[in-house]
């Protein structure tokens, strides 16, 4: 006897796509059987997806939740991106059911400390399952070090390293390569994975100062402070290092330049452990979008780039350099994202976790002919595998979390921020999805039905990882 069956033609499974039933006992997939193996009797509901596709849920590896703004004026009064309630709704309403958000810590306080005051932001606020990546910032004390190694082994695999700054006004967050040194000898030996912004500190500092020399301060510039040549100086010095550390694994974050994914590909072809993440805004927008109305909708550091890049964004997907499509989301409303008009002050992040798998879906499966496991991976398998949640996570097959992702072809609609869960915009508004999401199912529980919300602020439950061994040392995707 089962909990729930759900039948359907277009089911993306580990075995291949295709007419399944998935069998659904308590929070797990119990069986993925041939049609016909169980009557509906011998379950408690049964849900025809026929015509539809069936996948995994979404898993959005890089999210911020109580995201620190800093005010504008000296004084004036800092504000707190929505939280994780806000965001897990809305990722559910978009079919997503796992994200990684980060743990952040400060300066003075050992790492579990860190994990601890996040876990009173996250702790029965969250309809999605839920993870956090540890970021370090500034200078690390010696003693701090060996707490980056319990951190790995108590699931929390995943360190997010800034190389700069990436604002004059937003000092501390740099490390400097010396002390990434020391933390990649911890990540090789304990099993961890960085988690890197990279660019080139001081390439991007020496352009905030140009262009402020030349008093081109507009955001609009963004593309030549945050620009393609920083992200290869970067990318290409943070790999030498680790290369250097016996092969530290990498997870590159928002990758945006083809500079990025050629520096990716180098590395992967010479067996190095890497795996690109983009976003769904770095493939879809280019620099010019900052000179529309609200222009800084579109924008998430490190910035916006040019339709090559974007070429290059796609390819990287083909070839193996990007294995990821996260948000980098930032959840507030169009006053708090727009509040900023200069290079050095505008608002980063982005309101995408419910469009996210829709949009990708409309721009790789019925746009660029991607199969439907190919469209799964990028925003979902992917990132279970690289952080460490496979197979209880990312995956249709027996044993694995009953998280499934209902996309109706029936429900194409034109996005619009009206209707959706996040932020009073959206950079997508007017976008044509050729799908939408018709259920979400949270290990066994039905979280979203046709638009219909059934999820309690309790139901995300924290996850613990670790990393695989053939993801850590060799390109494993
Ligand atoms: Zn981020």
């Amino acid at each position: 006897m089962f909990d729930l069956i759900i039948r359907g033609d277009q089911v993306v499974t580990s075995e291949g796509t295709g007419r399944w039933d998935i069998c659904i006992r308590g929070e797990t997939i119990a069986a993925i059987a041939t049609p016909g193996t169980f009557g509906d009797e011998q379950a408690g509901r049964v849900i025809d997806a026929t015509g539809k596709i069936v996948i995994p849920g979404g898993i959005d590896p890089h999210i911020h939740s109580l995201w620190h703004i800093p005010a504008l004026e000296e004084g004036g009064e800092a504000s707190m991106t929505d939280g994780p309630d806000t965001v897990s709704r809305a990722a559910i309403h978009g079919g997503t059911t796992t994200l990684l958000d980060f743990a952040t810590w400060q300066p003075g306080q050992t790492i579990e400390e860190a994990i601890n005051i996040r876990k009173q932001d996250w702790t029965g606020k969250c309809y999605a399952d839920y993870g956090y990546h540890v970021m370090l910032q500034g200078a690390i004390p010696p003693e701090v070090l060996p707490q980056v190694g319990e951190a790995i082994q108590d699931g929390y695999p995943s360190i997010k390293i800034f190389t700069t700054d990436i604002t004059p006004s937003r000092r501390g967050r740099k490390i400097t390569h010396g002390h990434i040194w020391e933390i990649f000898k911890i990540l090789k030996r304990e099993g961890g994975i960085g988690a890197i912004h990279a660019e080139d500190d001081e390439i991007v500092m020496h352009m905030y100062d140009v262009l402020t020399r030349e008093g081109r301060t507009g955001f609009e510039n963004m593309s030549e402070v945050h620009n393609s040549m920083s992200e290869d100086l970067s990318f290409r010095r943070i790999i030498r290092l680790a290369e250097h550390v016996d092969g530290t694994p990498l997870y590159m974050m928002h990758v945006s330049a083809a500079t990025g994914v050629a520096a990716i590909e180098s590395a992967r072809a010479r067996g190095f452990p890497i795996y690109g993440e983009t976003l769904h805004q770095y493939l879809m927008f280019t620099h010019d979008h900052y000179k529309r109305p609200n222009g800084q909708i579109y924008h998430t550091y490190p910035s916006l780039k040019e339709s090559s890049d974007q070429d290059a964004l796609w390819q990287g997907q083909m070839n193996g350099a990007i294995s990821t499509i996260a948000t980098d989301e930032i959840c507030c409303n169009l006053s708090t994202k727009t509040q900023g008009h200069h290079i050095d002050d505008v608002t980063g992040g982005n309101a995408g976790c419910e469009p996210r798998v829709s949009v990708m879906y409309t721009e790789m499966v019925t746009k660029r002919g991607y199969s439907l496991r190919k469209f799964t991976d990028m925003v979902s398998t992917n990132a279970a595998k690289i952080m460490g949640m496979y197979p209880k996570k990312g995956v249709l097959a027996a044993g694995s979390d009953a998280d499934i992702t209902v996309l109706d072809p029936a429900e194409r609609r034109t996005i619009t921020a009206a209707r959706l869960h996040e932020s009073d915009y959206t950079p997508w508004e007017g976008y044509e999805a050729e799908v939408w999401p018709t259920l979400t199912v949270l290990r066994g529980k039905v979280m979203m039905e046709a638009g219909d919300f059934h999820g309690d602020v309790k139901d995300g439950k924290m996850l613990k990882r670790k990393v695989a061994e053939d993801i850590r040392n060799r390109p494993a995707l």
